[in-house]
């Protein structure tokens, strides 16, 4: 069975193509998206999702999230004294993602189809298909998400040429990508966006507002009180969209401090971020050659996209409302589920293709003439400009510059820099040709770059037909499939607790956190409602644990709205 996994920066889920549509999986405490946050317990057990993101409020050293970022870097994160690259933890995400959705459809799960951002350059694409293959998945199709977003929107159905903008504002980061559709093909003609703009940055203008009001320094505040504060301010940024009260009320030192935020005041104070987003959005429509009016669709994605200030600023920067049919949190790993349908040519989508576009430039350093006659070197060719439709191929003819030459230098760059030493370069290597006078000599230099994000690099001499060919694979070396398996098996004593206690794990940590945080008489009400739902546990008792659990869940929550 093969499925569609959105692997998100803050959350991740996934879905499958079953009874001619697709639907989302869902995780084993029933809910659809699960944390992207992998915390390592004190039995050396993989924790992930809810449950690993409360061990990491009270034990940060033990856990890791928004990885993502670092997809294809060598940063390790140490959780509990062990060191994990982003592909190793995002490879116990997809484990836990795999499980469920085993339990779910009753069969086994071999195969992913994973979604990417756009911008993921070769590296992190790589590292993303490895995380996969360490979760026993297999990874022969990546996605871009924005693809995957404009397809859970059924873009293939429709019969005209259509151009349509993907706005992915999520936690942190911002994406924004032009697409076209004709023919049944659908093209991302370009990216842009801001990897430092997201929901939280919303969250992060109430906790101002507040302290501004209120006269209060950032610094005087505790981790605790600042811990407090966010997640206050995280529940007022919701209730604009689901009309609660607009408040923010934290207890900082002795005193409990209260704001009520209308609408109309959080948005003036958003100016500034809103302002941020329109620059990414100028760049896409100018990379993608297409007029802000000519766009037909705008779709969201993305959490923060709910919000009320975000919406308005959309239907006013576009003039026309974003859609709305399909949740935004949801999109990306439903359009991932019927892309794998399509991998698996199901019957329903069978007409679709699909392109997607080189995030990058690539191209060669060259030496330019200048006035005087003399050669410059360290200049550079683009050859594939970034936002190329992929599978691309692209030739440039490269003359000899000196009587004589006896070869031509290949640097196989990655950038946009006009300079050679600003990119980054993939490979370098040299080409014999045969002595003759400058300039009558020359090689075509054919860069082909595929869907895998593989670049092939051809230099044919044009006067002898011979032609040197060279795999480009990034900076980062491939692991090979014995050090796969080797790591798998060092990760494989690592274990996944059962799922089916996952709901009482998290209540447990959940508890753990709380106690922590309150004092006096709530701490010992907690503590005993804790004791009796562990006691339950212990003898398998299931009428008294259900009885326990209600019980402490309760008392949880009246605690947290009362005193936390
Ligand atoms: P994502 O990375 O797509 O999961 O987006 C997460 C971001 O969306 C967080 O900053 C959330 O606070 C934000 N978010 C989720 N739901 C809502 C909502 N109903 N209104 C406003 N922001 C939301």
């Amino acid at each position: 069975m093969i499925i569609g996994i959105d692997l998100g920066t803050t959350n991740s889920l996934a879905a499958v193509f079953k009874d001619g549509k697709a639907v989302i999986i869902p995780n084993r405490l029933g809910g659809h998206l699960t944390r992207s946050v992998v915390s390592i317990g004190d039995n050396g057990e993989v924790l992930a999702g809810d449950t690993a993101w409360e061990r990491m409020q009270k034990y940060p050293y033990t856990a890791a999230a928004v990885f993502k970022r670092s997809m294809g870097s060598k940063k390790k994160f140490m959780l509990s004294g062990r060191e994990f690259t982003a592909e190793e933890l995002s490879s116990f995400i997809l484990r836990y993602l795999k499980e469920d959705a085993e339990t779910f459809l009753g069969e086994e799960v071999t195969e992913a189809v994973i979604s990417v951002p756009a911008y993921f350059n070769d590296a992190r694409r790589r590292a993303t298909k490895r995380a996969g293959e360490l979760a026993g998945l297999k990874v022969e199709r990546i996605i871009s998400e924005p693809t995957a977003a404009a397809i859970s929107y059924g873009i293939y159905h429709k019969k005209e040429h259509t151009r349509f903008l993907v706005f992915d504002l999520g936690g942190g980061t911002f994406d924004i990508s032009v697409l076209e559709l004709y023919n049944n093909i659908i093209e991302v003609r370009s990216v842009a966006g801001d990897n430092f703009l997201g929901g939280e940055d919303f969250t992060r203008v109430l906790m101002d507002m507040f302290l501004k009001e209120h006269g209060i320094e950032e610094k005087e505040l505790t981790e605790k009180e600042l811990a407090r504060l966010r997640r206050e301010a995280e529940r007022c940024k919701l209730s604009y969209s689901d009309s609660g009260e607009h408040k923010i009320v934290c207890k900082i030192g002795d005193r409990e401090y209260t704001s009520t935020v209308s609408e109309k005041d959080y948005e003036d104070n958003c100016s500034e971020l809103l302002e941020r987003i329109k620059k990414p959005v100028r760049k896409s429509l100018s990379d993608a050659k297409i007029r802000l009016k000519d766009i037909d669709m705008v779709i969201p994605v993305g959490g923060a996209t709910r919000l009320p200030i975000v919406q308005r600023f959309m239907t006013r920067l576009f003039e026309q409302f974003p859609r709305n049919e399909v949740n935004p949190d949801e999109a990306v790993a439903l359009g991932a589920a019927v892309q794998s349908a399509i991998k698996e040519r199901n019957e329903a989508i069978r007409e679709v293709v699909l392109t997607d576009v080189c995030p990058f430039t690539l191209g060669t350093e060259v030496s330019i003439e200048k006035e005087d006659g003399f050669f410059e070197p360290g200049h550079y060719c683009p050859i594939i400009e970034r936002n190329t439709v992929i599978p691309a191929s692209r030739t440039e003819r490269l003359y000899t510059i000196r009587d004589n030459q006896k070869r031509i230098s290949i640097n196989v760059l990655q950038g946009e820099s006009r300079f050679a030493q600003n990119n980054v370069s993939l490979a370098e290597f040299d080409v014999k040709i045969p002595r003759a006078k400058a300039g009558e000599e020359a090689v075509d230099v054919t860069y082909t770059y595929d869907i895998n994000s593989i670049l092939e690099v051809e230099v044919k001499i044009v006067s002898t037909g011979e032609k040197i060919r060279r795999i480009v694979k990034g900076q980062e070396l491939d692991m090979t499939d014995e050090e796969i398996e080797k790591r798998m098996e060092e990760l494989s004593y690592l274990k996944i607790p059962p799922r089916e206690q996952e709901a009482n794990r998290l209540v447990i940590a959940k508890a753990d956190r709380l106690y922590e945080e309150l004092t006096g008489d709530e701490r010992v009400a907690l503590e005993m409602a804790l004791r009796k739902f562990e006691n339950a546990l212990d003898k398998h008792d299931d009428e008294f644990t259900g009885q326990a659990l209600t019980e402490l869940n309760s008392l949880m929550k009246d605690l947290e709205e009362r005193f936390l």
